[in-house]
């Protein structure tokens, strides 16, 4: 992948509760090109609240390997945590009132972070107008949270997660809380500062249909990428395909589909075989025959 802003190598994060040890992420491997605006998406508990907090800078992994940019995330002291929140990261998170303060208005959310950053007056007026007419709501810099919708709430949050120029803009469930007709504008949104600031973007949700608004959908499964799902134009620029594909670590590792398992009654082991374009994954009957008491014989399909 050309431009790698994201890496993550075999990354592991585990949780100790009392005598518990959870391992929220087992050995991700993820790479994020430069510019990107990408999904993960997968059942709770899958790890990628957990990934998001590591990548913000708001947690630091347990093993591997962790960059984002120049940044290494793995050996940050609490300064430096800072100073990489404060310089490269933009947060979008679920619950509006996590995103604004209600007693300021929309504009004025957006120039706070600026206003820490000490950008000038009159540039922060400028860059919080700007940022906010990007996302439509030009005709609302004056109003208080409370006097806009929540999808309009979440646009002004991305406004303020882009008010100090970060090159990693993450979202957590955005869309959470808000209608199909909200999400899609909040999306729109997205794309459209993204594109212009070639900021990364990657959101955390439970929406599948996210597929059609970004480049790739990554599925996370028992803290590791299960699948992914690119979309690619076509040689015209306009016809839109998209491939499912399943997840080659750089061990070699793959996750076979629980149905594709479970319609072969796959157990235990599996045989490989080369073939001249692909790789075949056939089921152990001898084994399975073994174990069920019959004396089987190889069948190789
Ligand atoms: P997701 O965002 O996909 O729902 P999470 O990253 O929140 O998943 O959680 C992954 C696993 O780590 C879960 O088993 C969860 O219970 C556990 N976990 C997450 N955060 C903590 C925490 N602060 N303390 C202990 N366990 C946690």
């Amino acid at each position: 992948m050309s431009d790698v802003f994201i890496e993550c190598d075999n990354l592991v994060k585990i949780y100790k509760v009392a005598d518990l040890e959870v391992v929220a992420l087992q050995g991700l491997d993820l790479q994020i090109a430069e510019g990107e605006m990408m999904a993960l998406v997968g059942p709770s508990g899958s790890g990628k609240s957990t990934l998001m907090n590591i990548l913000g800078g708001l947690d630091q992994p347990t093993a591997g390997k962790v960059r984002v940019g120049d940044y290494n995330l793995l050996n940050m002291n609490r300064r430096q945590q800072v100073l990489y929140r404060r310089r490269m990261v933009g947060f979008v998170w679920q619950q509006t009132a996590r995103n604004l303060l209600p007693y300021l208005t929309a504009q004025e959310n957006v120039e706070l972070p600026m206003s820490l950053n000490h950008v000038p007056g009159k540039e922060r007026r400028a860059r919080s107008r700007h940022l906010l007419e990007m996302v439509g709501l030009g005709g609302r810099l004056n109003h208080h949270p409370d006097r806009l919708s929540g999808g309009e709430q979440q646009r002004v949050a991305i406004a303020v997660a882009m008010a100090n120029q970060p090159s990693l803009l993450l979202a957590d469930e955005p869309t959470g809380e808000v209608d199909s007709e909200a999400a899609n504008t909040i999306f729109d949104s997205m794309r459209a500062l993204a594109d212009e600031a070639r900021v990364t973007v990657v959101i955390v949700t439970h929406d599948y249909t996210v597929a059609t608004r970004v480049d790739r959908v990554v599925g996370f499964r028992d803290g590791r990428t299960s699948i992914e799902v690119l979309r690619r134009r076509g040689d015209n620029g306009v016809d839109i395909t998209e491939e499912e594909f399943a997840i080659l670590d750089r061990a070699g590792r793959l996750q076979l589909p629980q149905v594709f398992i479970e319609s072969l009654d796959m157990r235990d082991r599996v045989k490989l075989r080369l073939r001249e374009d692909h790789v075949g994954v056939y089921p152990d009957r001898d084994g399975q025959s073994d174990r069920d008491g019959a004396n089987g014989k190889e069948r190789e399909r």
